[in-house]
């Protein structure tokens, strides 16, 4: 059980008057707010033991380095790949699928398919259309049913139509909450021969994020979408993957030796890391893992259910709302429209009652203009750190500006 009024103390962040009202910070699925710990071993690194790693043989550039190798190790450990090695620290879950997307594209079977979902965001969209665009490799998107549900019907059909020889899938969605079910799509992907990339952004906070057990290939994720620092970021890869792949970026560090005749790389993960590295972000990151960790991952994970749970049973009773998807199994986020009002207005009014929502198209226009037809959506995404309360405080914020904004046309 988690003790939420300890718990808050430990994010202080939220503990402030916007517009002369208590903040209800809800919208963590775009970032989660950090804990004390994380702001703490931040400030303790830059305090005591700054140096640029790997380039120094003195003491603090020695500390730094550790600590960098430090996280890496307690980042493997939480996603349970089998080496460090395998753990490539980027600027993010963008950056990380830019990456993969450089390196593999152009090595696939020539006219073999890369298949992505409707679901996706753009991090996980345009990356592999820009790469396919380049290379002349078809990009095929996998359609949702009428739920917002991966047709795996649908996506069966692809792999046994086509020469497939990439598929790429959101672990959760960011605007529908759908939980894919990825093992099983990893499992299908490699009955055909394909590879498998799941992008965890949303997912690991909210799911068991284990890279043995999905058996992915290749995997993304940020750290501020579960306590951590912006700019930091992991690629997972299967060791024997990333030791075929060239390096896409360039630079010091990622080198082993650089002659006028040519130049060759250090192995992974350090040829896909050029230049400085991020290395406090890295420090953040794993001081965020500590801190889930300590709660109890499987505690955070079903309070997080609960209130989504609960916010999705609210929402339904405001009439004219329409919650956009009602997948088998959701985590993280409920996304919706309200007939008559314009999701900007709805987001800008509730912020002047301290209410923070997002609205928008959730970089993810394909899903939201193609699929529904609708544009923009009002998104709510509680953290493990938000009460019940806070959700009804929102919820009769939505309903006082509803009625207003219905008024005014
Ligand atoms: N993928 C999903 C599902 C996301 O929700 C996000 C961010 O919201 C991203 C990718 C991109 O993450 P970042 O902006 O941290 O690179």
């Amino acid at each position: 059980m988690l003790r939420i009024n300890d718990i808050r103390k430990d994010f202080p962040i939220l503990d402030q008057e916007v517009f002369g009202h208590r903040l209800v910070y809800l919208d963590n699925a775009a970032t989660m707010q950090m804990p004390e710990p994380v702001l703490q071993a931040i400030v303790h690194h830059y305090r005591n033991d700054n140096a640029n790693v790997h380039r120094g043989i003195h003491a603090l550039s020695e500390r730094s380095t550790r600590a960098l190798e430090d996280a890496r190790e307690r980042v493997r450990s939480f996603i349970n790949a089998r080496s460090s090695d395998e753990i490539v620290f980027t600027s993010g879950t963008t950056a990380s699928l830019n990456m993969i997307a450089s390196a593999v594209v152009s090595n696939l079977r020539p006219e073999s398919a890369v298949v992505t979902t409707m679901m996706e965001h753009h991090a996980n969209f345009v990356p592999w259309q820009q790469a396919c665009e380049h290379t002349g490799h078809p990009f095929l998107v996998a359609p949702l049913d009428e739920h917002g549900d991966l047709d795996l019907q649908a996506l069966e059909g692809i792999f046994a139509e086509n020469d497939v020889a990439l598929i790429t899938v959101t672990h959760v969605s960011n605007v529908l909450g759908t939980v894919n079910p990825v093992a099983r799509i990893v499992a299908l992907a490699h009955k055909w021969n394909a590879l498998a990339v799941v992008d965890a952004a949303q997912s690991i906070r909210h799911e068991a994020v284990d890279v043995q057990a999905i058996d992915c290939d290749f995997l993304a994720f940020s750290g501020h979408k579960m306590g951590g620092p912006t700019g930091i970021g992991v690629l997972y890869g299967k060791l024997e993957l990333l030791e075929k792949l060239d390096p896409v970026q360039f630079g010091g560090e990622m080198v082993d030796n650089v002659r006028l005749a040519g130049t060759t790389f250090a192995p992974p993960p350090l040829c896909f890391e050029p230049g400085t590295p991020n290395y406090v972000g890295a420090i953040g990151l794993a001081a965020a893992v500590d801190y889930l960790e300590a709660l109890g991952l499987e505690d955070v994970r079903s309070r997080e259910k609960q209130l989504t749970r609960y916010a999705e049973d609210v929402l339904h009773e405001i009439s004219g709302l329409h919650i956009i998807g009602m997948p088998a199994a959701r985590a993280g986020c409920i996304s919706f429209t309200v007939e008559g009002v314009h999701p900007f207005d709805l987001a800008t009014m509730v912020d002047k009652l301290g209410i923070a929502l997002r609205s928008g198209n959730q970089c993810a226009q394909p899903l939201l203009y193609e699929a529904y037809g609708i544009g923009n959506i009002t998104r709510m995404s509680p953290a493990f750190y938000n009460t019940f309360d806070e959700i009804d405080t929102a919820v009769s914020g939505l309903r006082r500006v509803i009625e207003l904004l219905r008024l005014a046309v």
